[in-house]
């Protein structure tokens, strides 16, 4: 696989394309994002207008608008206004940290917690408040407030305040308000349960894999981690199907995180998600926020190490698919939702422009809201880059319109990035500025060295290469992975 060398061509029998060779086929896509998979020797007939007109490539070619003399301009204004969608809406992802104690000490888990007697790092029902206040203010109709830690469930009664004042709060203002609670779930109790079901509140938890992997990654004293959660992912799908709701559906998500030791067995991470009754599994490989760099020695890994793990995965799950059991890889279904159906997902990380400040906002247990979570870990490690006020003081447009998202906007805007303007995955793609700032050093970042390119790049090779040679099967397989049901329970009644 090789850079893009002729990257634009604006003239002749061509309408504007990128492209990039992958083995002896060639991805071609247009600035809207359609696309195509070519033969070398049709590649060459499209970029020299040696096309017979007659053909079925050129009618192929004209059912992609990829012909100059024949392009479609509305069919293109409508598609890029399609997947820019996201734009006009403003933050509709709200992290809330409400501690920063947490009950578990995962190795790749560093600036984000404190231990348990650390009852300063608890947020007061008063910051709640006044977190929920601006929250509320967003220009979004659709509101996701997400409760993160630390381990949310230590500061319960402060998730538990959030939840009802934004209900309260919301009354007469009408927003769509959705809860979502990432957990370890070992402090889980069935009050708590009890009380997090009848508010509709969605439970998310982490599992890095069967029980040895798990527990050498998070560490439970005297205890162990694994056997604290599994039971209650359980005990909660039990819940949601006494419910009546629709177990494909309704059901625990859980969080991997990659390190070094995760890359080799993939088949039996794989096998541990179905087994527990997820249907989706993020292969995200370990970001570099929030440890140091003792830990990230022990944890990381190359990115290409990574990329033939995330391969050798997919493959794997595909064929699971194949035989009937429904999985799905999330980096994948957010491609290939982009790919396939012309449309975003809105996945704040995987956008142009990101979504920081403009489609989310984290705030932290004393009040300071920043870009992300990401923006706020790089805070609690004395990197303010990210930090845009307190909920004490700020206003809604003070942190919206602050010089730092301005920045950040223009900085994951891809059609202003050197290496992304020749790329064609461009129109499926994105970066993320914390990223750029922490691991290169500058917002904007350099694509070429960027680990997070690598890994778009390689994830959407692997899946061009699968639409370009794959069978029928196959292909009925990632198009499924590209439907979105909507989880309607979990949003609240109007009323609250
Ligand atoms: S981030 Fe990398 S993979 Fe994505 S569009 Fe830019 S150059 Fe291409």
């Amino acid at each position: 696989m090789t850079e893009p060398a002729t990257p634009l061509q604006t003239h002749g029998y061509p309408a504007f394309f990128r492209h990039r060779e992958l083995g002896e086929r060639v991805v071609v896509t247009s600035l809207e994002g359609e696309w195509i998979v070519l033969e070398r020797d049709e590649f060459r007939a499209f970029v020299g207008g040696t096309v017979d007109r007659g053909s079925a490539l050129h009618q192929r070619l004209v059912a992609r608008n990829l012909v100059r003399e024949q392009f479609d301009v509305r069919r293109a204004a409508q598609t890029l206004q399609r997947r820019k969608r996201f734009l006009h809406a403003g933050p509709n992802l709200h992290l809330v940290v409400v501690t920063l104690r947490c009950n578990e000490t995962c190795v790749y888990c560093h600036a984000s917690r404190a231990d348990l007697d650390a009852v300063h790092t608890d947020m007061t029902p008063q910051t709640a408040e006044k977190v929920v206040d601006l929250i509320l203010r967003t220009t979004s109709p659709h509101v996701t407030i997400e409760f993160q830690g630390g381990e949310p469930l230590v500061n319960f009664p402060v998730v538990r305040h959030i939840v009802e004042y934004a209900l309260q709060r919301n009354r007469g203002l009408g927003k769509q308000l959705e809860f979502t609670m990432v957990s370890n779930l070992a402090l889980m109790d069935e009050a708590k349960l009890a009380w997090l079901l009848e508010h509709r509140v969605q439970i998310c938890t982490s599992i890095d894999g069967p029980p040895d992997l798990h527990d050498r990654q998070r560490k439970l004293p005297q205890a162990s981690a694994h056997a604290a959660a599994v039971p209650w992912i359980r005990r909660i799908n039990q819940a949601y199907a006494e419910a009546g709701l629709d177990p494909t559906l309704y059901h625990v998500e859980a969080l991997l995180t990659t390190t070094r030791e995760t890359l080799q067995r993939w088949r039996e991470v794989v096998d541990h998600y179905v087994e527990l009754g997820c249907r989706a599994l993020f292969l995200r490989p370990v970001d570099p926020f929030g440890f140091a760099e003792r830990t990230r020695r022990v944890v990381e890994y190359p990115r290409s190490e990574y990329l033939a793990y995330y391969r050798q995965a997919v493959d794997y799950m595909i064929e699971l698919n194949r035989g009937g059991v429904e999985i799905l890889e999330r980096y994948a279904a957010i491609f290939l939702t982009k790919i396939l159906r012309g449309d975003d997902p809105n996945f704040l990380d995987i956008r142009s422009p990101g979504g920081a400040g403009i489609g989310q906002l984290a705030y932290d247990h004393d009040g300071s809201i920043y870009s992300s979570d990401e923006g706020r870990m790089l805070g609690a490690m004395g990197d303010r880059t990210f930090l845009l006020g307190n909920v004490a003081t700020a206003g809604y447009r003070d942190i919206v319109g602050h010089p730092t998202i301005r920045a950040m906007a223009i900085a994951s805007n891809l059609d202003g990035q050197p290496d992304c303007v020749s790329c064609p995955y461009l129109p499926y793609c994105g970066t993320q500025p914390e990223h750029n700032h922490k691991t290169l050093g500058t917002m904007m970042g350099r694509m070429r060295e960027s680990s997070m390119c690598a890994v778009h790049k390689g994830i959407q090779d692997y899946l061009f290469d699968k639409l370009g040679t794959a069978d029928r099967e196959t292909l009925d397989v990632l198009e499924r992975w590209t439907t979105i049901r909507p989880r309607e329970h979990f949003l609240q009644p109007p009323s609250g």
